[in-house]
């Protein structure tokens, strides 16, 4: 693996610069670690401080004034929050069910597959078939399960602070492409704002990719076993499961039970995000209102032993 290399500035040979001389266009943990994701979506991959700066990067580096992207209903409550800072700026969004195809005012069409928290997957082929570029979050997926640009998008966004980071210690965001034009234009536009990915996150995200497809089989072997648990247990209405990934989501009967779960928990921890080698799990209606329903939990599994994980949630769910 290449060394942590925190330099911010390299020698120019003979009086020009090489492919590295100021850290904010490149830099070689960056680089390595695009090399992979690369290898892991196909197209160009470049990195971002966070999956909202890789989201902020794309609107910002390849919209204009008065265009509108269409996003899917249900999908990550801080895209919807981010497009509505964004329409200060003049681009607007309309929300569709991604399980449709989408509107066709649409000048950049925004899916999530799957979406978090409600594990629906887009019809690929309906978004391909649309004149407009297409961006697929595919955070929960990953490439082990969905290759975004295989399926006709253009884009592959991640939010790296999940499962490919892997381990709650990295935020990072990642944009895969499938134009050399595109990345390019993103590249120029990310080195021009700074919205660029530190060394220290990149070099971890290196670590962590070498585990990735083993990490997923686990996280899915866990996760499947939860669901079908879940799904029998008298006080779940219904279980949100794709059938790949550690993210799941389920509904117990009110706001009230569902804080029963989050404060009941031992071994499971009450806290947000997603991916990580440890399991977490909160109530969504916290952060996303009526968007939500109040008795709805997500639960991101980890890599634990799933018997303990039961044990803990069982527990949990009796006191509701
Ligand atoms: N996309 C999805 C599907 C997410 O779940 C998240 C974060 O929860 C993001 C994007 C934003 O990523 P970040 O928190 O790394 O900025």
């Amino acid at each position: 693996m290449e060394p942590l290399d925190r330099s911010t500035i390299w020698p120019y040979q003979e009086g020009e610069p090489c492919e590295l001389y100021y850290q904010r266009y490149a830099h070689p943990n960056g680089l390595a670690a695009e090399r992979t994701l690369a290898e892991l979506e196909g197209g160009e991959a470049l990195l971002f401080p966070s999956g909202a700066g890789a989201t902020t990067a794309l609107v910002l580096g390849l919209l204009e004034p008065g265009q509108t992207i269409a996003l899917a209903e249900g999908s990550y409550y801080g895209t919807a929050s981010l497009f509505a800072a964004l329409e200060r700026w003049g681009v607007r969004f309309v929300e569709f069910d991604q399980t449709k195809a989408p509107p066709a005012e649409a000048d950049l069409v925004w899916l999530e597959a799957p979406s978090n928290p409600f594990l629906t997957m887009p019809d690929f082929d309906a978004a391909a078939a649309h004149p407009a570029r297409v961006v697929i979050d595919s955070t929960a997926a990953t490439p082990v399960y969905v290759r975004p640009l295989e399926r006709g998008a253009d884009f592959a966004l991640h939010s790296a602070t999940k499962f490919l980071g892997g381990h709650h210690d990295v935020l990072l965001g990642a944009i895969a492409c499938r134009s050399a034009d595109d990345a390019a234009r993103l590249r120029d536009f990310r080195g021009r704002t700074g919205i660029v990915a530190a060394p220290d996150p990149c070099w971890l995200l290196s670590r962590s990719l070498k585990t990735l497809p083993l990490r997923m089989e686990r996280h899915t072997a866990g996760a499947t076993e939860i669901a079908e648990r879940l799904g029998a247990h008298r006080s779940v209405q219904v279980v949100r499961y794709p059938g790949f990934g550690g993210l799941l989501s389920f509904d117990v009967a009110d706001g009230e039970a569902a804080l029963k779960v989050e404060t009941s928990l031992e071994r499971i921890k009450n806290a947000t995000s997603l991916g990580g080698v440890d399991s977490v799990l909160e109530s969504r209606a916290r952060w996303e209102g009526v968007r939500v329903p109040p008795g709805l939990l997500r639960l991101s599994v980890g890599l634990e032993d799933p018997d303990d994980l039961w044990a803990d949630l069982k527990r949990a769910l009796e006191k509701t």
